[in-house]
């Protein structure tokens, strides 16, 4: 018996890094997964890996008819969703005098209207077959400090803390339990964007930045999305049935540093 044997789960920006890694650690316990993503090409290159338990979904998280697209497609090919991992974001840093309005809006909308939306929509779904799932919020060690050139991302994760909060405590009525993963530094193509603007901006050599961020590390190295599998197994296990509106630091010790 695998932890999450006929589950079916639709995870967002799934076409790699972080929600790739889920989607594999999903099948191999035994789950179905929609690899959901804008990047449908990479989605559809990642289903194909994981075999006839995954499907590519095209999915834009600010957009709500492709929202209500996503869900019915997965629907429709596995009959239901027990399991939703909001993993879709985007990064951005600029200093507090350089934030545009335009980078502002778009960030808050992917990285917090797509996680409140796609709640609301799997949700209902839930509900209408009568309650009961689990839902996976990707926070970030970023939502519970600020950082000095990162403020408007900060503010995104702070967000998705406070609505997995929120949403964990009004959906537990339906046996939905909401809970989140906060992860600190996590090795991956994310990190490309991130050292090319602290080169910008502090000067640092190319791969400075990720080496000063992996000699902060209690554990000793930087993080690997494999790292985070297991709290995500878990949180969608029936083992995780009491476990309500929590957000759990997976960061090899950076919160306590
Ligand atoms: P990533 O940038 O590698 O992957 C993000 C995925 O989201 C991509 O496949 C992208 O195509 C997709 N995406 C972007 N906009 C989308 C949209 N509008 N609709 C649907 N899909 C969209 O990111 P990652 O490093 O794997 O991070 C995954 C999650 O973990 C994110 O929520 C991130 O904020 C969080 N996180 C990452 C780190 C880290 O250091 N990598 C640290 C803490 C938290």
């Amino acid at each position: 018996m695998k932890r999450l044997d006929g589950k079916i789960a639709l995870i967002t920006g799934a076409a790699r890094g972080i929600g790739l890694a889920f989607a594999k650690a999903y099948v191999s316990e035994g789950a179905r997964v929609a690899i959901a993503d804008i990047d449908i090409a990479r989605a559809k290159t990642a289903a194909a890996e994981l075999g006839e338990n995954a499907i590519a979904v095209e999915l834009d998280v600010t957009d709500q008819s492709s929202i209500d697209g996503a869900v019915a497609a997965t629907i429709a090919q596995f009959g239901q969703i027990d399991v939703l991992i909001n993993n879709a974001a985007i990064f951005t840093a600029a200093p507090i005098a350089e934030i545009s309005r335009d980078d502002y809006a778009r960030v808050f909308d992917i990285n917090v209207s797509g996680t409140l939306f796609m709640m609301q929509a799997v949700a209902n779904h839930m509900i209408e077959r009568g309650g009961g799932g689990k839902i996976i919020n990707m926070a970030s060690q970023a939502g519970r400090r600020g950082e000095p050139l990162v403020a408007v991302y900060c503010a995104t994760k702070a967000a998705v803390i406070s609505l997995t909060q929120s949403a964990g405590l009004n959906l537990i009525q339906h046996g939905i339990n909401v809970n989140a993963i906060s992860p600190g530094v996590v090795d991956g193509e994310h990190w490309d964007g991130v050292d090319a603007f602290f080169a910008k901006h502090e000067g640092k050599a190319p791969g400075q930045k990720k080496s000063e961020v992996a000699a902060g590390v209690p554990f000793g190295r930087m993080g690997v999305a494999e790292d985070l599998t297991g709290m995500a197994v878990f949180l969608a296990s029936d083992d995780a049935e009491y476990v309500v509106a929590q957000t759990y630091n997976v960061d090899g010790g950076q919160w306590m540093s």
